[in-house]
């Protein structure tokens, strides 16, 4: 056992905490061994809000692959082909920079809002926390109740009652499983090829299919096995809590100068007396906690703000005429000092960043332009001469079509005035929607107005003779034509 040697307002810091606890997690025995939480089920004003915000996100979550836009998926994250399309825009390869700036974006907001908000996300939008608390969780206390029943259970032969319980509970997770993955797949590439894969034969579309199934895998793995296991030991942002939580990051904390120290009531004892702290150490705090560790301890990794001890706590506090929020979402030097900062400078200094951040890739997304084309020389060729005696190069030419419709389009040459452009194969240039068009075409130029071994040719590409964009080609010519 150590003391905190702070003082907080003259008063010596009464907060007694056994640092062992950071040794080992709750869910690992000393043998290495998975020890199963049971977790009680939660119930508690936070938790009430907690389902309906689970209930609308959910919904949008799954509502998401059948909102469109222009007929085409609002979302989709297409990795197989590498194409995206966020917000109704179409995002290719050649975005990529978008990309980067997008991923850089996300990582301030992350660290702001950590910073500022701690793992409020974990708790109230992460998928895996809305399904596994909101979804699966609920479904196990309607099957087999309580945490004790479930313990009861678990240890119990295995009669007609517990084969009809655990098999209809696991018959309902692989259903659930198997319908997170035709979601995760329509996210992914779209819900018509879902759609198709799943009336088709497996064999007409074998990856889809094994998709769906290694899907399906996964998620009854998750939820039915794993569980807080993927937030400690797996989830990227969860690890990244302990350098991303400052002193002043709101939390889901323990009220260590009010709790401490700690004692159980005696006997008909109905509320605290003498110099005892609010926490009667009753552990529903501990018994809620669905990744089974004990808040008084402090801030943990393995905490995923469920707020389920501070409904726990409150109901204590309640029925021993305490004030509610011995466990609150408040930060530590709120608790030290007794103010909660929210607008620090390390706040301001991010936030800064995050809107300079938003306002370039804003920029960026609204200038982006909806054709794209690049004009490159014909590798290995240098110049040759035409029936008419002119100069001619040959290039390549690609036009990328970010919208949803088919464009035609169509080239001339802007500068300088002597060169023209010979087409090379289909006379019209229509390039299909969300798609990609290659082609050659030729610059020919009289000797006498080339005024360099490489003179820069100037395009300009357009579309109902309105010029979308410009492109430059690079003119070789013979030597002799400008030496003269
Ligand atoms: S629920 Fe509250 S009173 Fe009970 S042990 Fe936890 S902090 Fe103490
Ligand atoms: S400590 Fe409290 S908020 Fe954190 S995971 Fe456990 S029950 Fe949820």
């Amino acid at each position: 056992m150590v003391m905190a040697e702070e003082e907080v307002g003259g008063k010596e810091n009464l907060y007694q905490f056994d640092e062992e606890f950071r040794d080992t997690i709750a869910t690992v025995d000393a043998e290495g061994k998975r020890i199963w939480i049971y977790p009680k089920r939660p119930s508690g004003s936070y938790h009430k809000k907690r389902a309906i915000v689970s209930i609308v996100l959910l919904a949008l979550l799954f509502a998401g692959p059948f909102i469109t836009y222009n007929g085409k998926p609002f979302i989709l994250l297409n990795f197989f082909e590498r194409k995206f399309i966020v917000f109704g825009q179409v995002f290719w390869p050649q975005d990529f920079f978008l990309l980067a700036l997008t991923l850089v974006t996300f990582f301030v907001f992350i660290t702001l809002f950590t910073v500022a908000f701690g793992r409020i996300w974990c708790g109230w939008a992460c998928p895996q926390t809305l399904f596994m608390e909101m979804v699966f969780r609920k479904i196990e206390y309607w099957i087999e109740g309580d945490a004790n029943e479930q313990r009861k259970l678990d240890k119990a032969v295995w009669d007609f009652s517990k084969i009809l319980k655990k098999t209809s509970k696991h018959l309902i997770f692989l259903v659930i499983s198997i319908s997170i993955a035709h979601l995760v797949m329509a996210y992914l590439i779209s819900v018509e090829q879902v759609r198709e894969i799943i009336s088709q034969p497996p064999t007409e579309h074998m990856a889809g299919f094994l998709g769906l199934v290694a899907f399906t895998a996964v998620f009854y793995g998750v939820f039915a096995r794993f569980r807080e296991q993927a937030c400690i030991a797996v989830c990227p942002y969860g690890r990244l809590q302990g350098v991303l939580l400052v002193k002043d990051s709101l939390v889901v904390a323990y009220d260590w100068l009010r709790g401490e120290p700690r004692g159980k009531l005696k006997k008909d004892q109905k509320t605290i007396t003498g110099s005892q702290g609010d926490c009667i150490d009753c552990k529903l705090c501990v018994h809620v906690c669905p990744t089974g560790i004990d808040i008084r301890n402090g801030t943990q990794l393995e905490c995923v703000n469920c707020t389920a001890c501070i409904d726990a706590c409150d109901d204590v506090m309640t029925k021993i005429g305490k004030p509610k929020g011995l466990i609150r979402y408040s930060s530590y030097n709120a608790i030290k000092d007794g103010i909660l900062k929210v607008l620090t400078p390390r706040i301001v200094g991010y936030s800064i960043v995050l809107v300079a951040l938003v306002s370039l890739l804003g920029y960026f997304i609204f200038t982006r332009a909806d054709i794209e084309t690049t004009v490159l020389k014909a590798p290995g060729t240098l110049y040759s001469k035409t029936d008419d005696g002119q100069i001619a190069n040959v290039y390549n030419i690609e036009f990328i079509n970010k919208t949803f419709e088919a464009v035609e389009l169509e080239v001339r040459v802007e500068s300088p005035a002597a060169a023209s452009l010979m087409k090379i194969g289909e006379p019209s240039i229509l390039v299909p929607q969300e798609g990609i068009l290659k082609g050659l075409f030729m610059i020919k130029m009289p000797e006498s107005e080339i005024k360099g071994m490489k003179m820069n040719v100037e395009l300009g590409v357009y579309q109902e003779g309105k010029r979308i964009e410009k492109a430059n080609a690079r003119f070789i010519g013979p030597i002799k034509s400008f030496k003269k």
